[in-house]
């Protein structure tokens, strides 16, 4: 049965640039079209900024360096250098999965968004989009619905991004979004990230390492023993986030699908059972690490590695990847790897993720481009996506996904958006501007 619902909702449409989803992708484009003059407005469905990195707890950076130099640079780089300052364990010259302290991750955002004059509205779902054909035939957003506490709003714009994580804002305005892998329709595993307090620092520094790469690692016990039969594989990462404060990044689930209201739900009373059974788990393994441990808190939201992703004006492919491609129009460049978490559970294995082909392993040093193409929604004139949800096949995202590359890409986004004259497409921004302007802000690319 389906029910029809008509609404009359006030509009608000003073912004240049509206941006849906307020994680480091959304967090960078924000920020970089604020920057750059344009009236920006924020939606965020939690009620923090940093999306997985603070409501995903996600306990650390993906590397910034390609073991030769930082090449996450821009607006990332100043995000990720004001919160390790602030973390007094932490040294300068970390930049390699430097731990993230989620709350000082929340308040430097707030603080740098405030600053910039970015508008901020979170609890606000955008559930609805209002668009029709624009001069170059493609589809042109006029506004978005949010729903909020006050009830529906809408706000309109010159240009939209979609850094929802999950092409919420492509897929509302009936443009086709693509879900998981092209064979199988599968998505990675899911995590639900969580943190320990009351840890033994010093047992914690000085143990051997327990990341699933050493077959030794307690972790293996508890993937053996019938006592914990929701740790079903090895993936165990973590990283000190506060004094004796130890954040996980550990077990997995699969299938799961956020637009599936019953399946989220019984995903996240899941995640929570398995973070407590990594805390009674490990207490029995490492007592002397974590007798006394705490579960402190299991993340708000769940860690979704991937889900829909948008059809871009250029598909960024595995083989872009393997070639160590460049592009005339590149925004910036990746050098993460491949980091495929399986899409289905295998039988007999301890192993977490699927391993990469030999030609996909990078040496010190080396990268590839990231067109702005892969930001511009191919059906769309005025539709920008950056982060986790950009143009992409199922094995590459795997390498994308992470945040310094999120930030990346979203910087490029917010400039794009902001040198989009009004009413017009944002192909137009001419490539070299586009190119020169990253770079005086900072970034760095070929
Ligand atoms: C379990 C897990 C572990 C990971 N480990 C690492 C790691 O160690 N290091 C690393 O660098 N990266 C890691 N990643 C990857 C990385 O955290 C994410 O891929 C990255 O945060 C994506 O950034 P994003 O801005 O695209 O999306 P997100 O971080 O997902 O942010 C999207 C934001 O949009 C909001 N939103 C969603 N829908 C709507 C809507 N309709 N309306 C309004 N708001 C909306 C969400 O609330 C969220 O705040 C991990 C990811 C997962 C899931």
């Amino acid at each position: 049965m389906t029910v029809s619902y008509n609404a009359e909702i006030p509009l608000d449409d003073s912004y240049d640039v509206v941006i849906a989803g307020g994680g480091p992708a959304g967090c960078a484009a924000a920020l970089a079209a604020a920057r750059h003059g344009a009236k920006t407005l924020l939606l965020e469905s939690s009620s923090a900024l940093g999306g997985m990195g603070t409501s995903g707890l996600v306990p650390a950076w993906c590397p910034y360096s390609d073991k030769e130099k930082i090449i996450y640079r821009g607006i990332g780089l100043e995000i990720f250098e004001k919160v390790r300052a602030g973390m007094p364990h932490l040294k300068e010259t970390d930049v390699d999965w430097v731990p993230i302290d989620a709350e000082l991750l929340k308040r430097t955002l707030d603080e740098l968004l405030t600053a910039a004059g970015v508008d901020v509205i979170f609890n606000a779902l955008v559930t609805g989009v209002g668009a029709d054909t624009g001069p170059s035939g493609k589809k042109r957003i006029r506004y978005v619905v949010a729903a909020h506490k006050g009830g529906l709003r809408a706000w309109g714009g010159n240009v939209f991004i979609d850094c929802t994580g999950d092409a919420d804002l492509v897929g509302l305005a009936g443009i086709e979004r693509l879900f998981g892998d092209e064979k199988t329709g599968k998505v990675q595993s899911a995590t639900h990230c969580f943190v320990l307090t009351n840890v033994d620092e010093h047992y914690y520094r000085a143990m051997p390492t327990q990341h699933s790469s050493n077959p030794k690692a307690a972790v293996y016990n508890l993937v053996k023993s019938d006592k914990y039969p929701l740790i079903k594989d090895g993936h165990f990462c973590h990283g000190l986030v506060g004094p004796s404060a130890i954040g996980f990044n550990a077990g997995h689930l699969w299938d799961v699908n956020p637009a599936d209201p019953r399946n989220i739900s019984r995903a996240l009373m899941q995640g929570r059972e398995i973070a407590h059974e990594f805390q009674t788990g490990l207490k029995e393994e490492l007592p002397e690490v974590f007798g006394s441990a705490w579960l402190a808190q299991t993340a708000p939201s769940m860690g979704l590695r991937e889900t829909w992703r948008i059809i871009g004006d250029y598909t960024l492919t595995v083989k872009d990847y393997i070639e160590r491609r460049s592009f005339p129009d590149e925004i910036g460049r990746n050098c993460y790897f491949i980091d495929v978490h399986r899409t289905e559970q295998k039988k007999g294995t301890l192993e977490p993720g699927e391993a990469e082909a030999p030609e996909e392993q990078y040496q010190p040093g080396e990268s590839h481009g990231l067109p702005r193409r892969i930001l511009q929604v191919k059906d769309g004139e005025n539709i920008l996506a950056a982060g986790r949800n950009v143009s992409t096949d199922h094995r590459v995202l795997a390498s994308v996904r992470v945040m310094p590359v999120c930030f990346v890409m979203g910087e490029a986004a917010g400039v794009m958006a902001a040198l989009t004259g009004k009413g017009r497409d944002i192909r137009d921004v001419d490539t070299g501007k586009l190119r020169d302007t990253l770079k005086k802000d900072g970034a760095w690319f070929g």
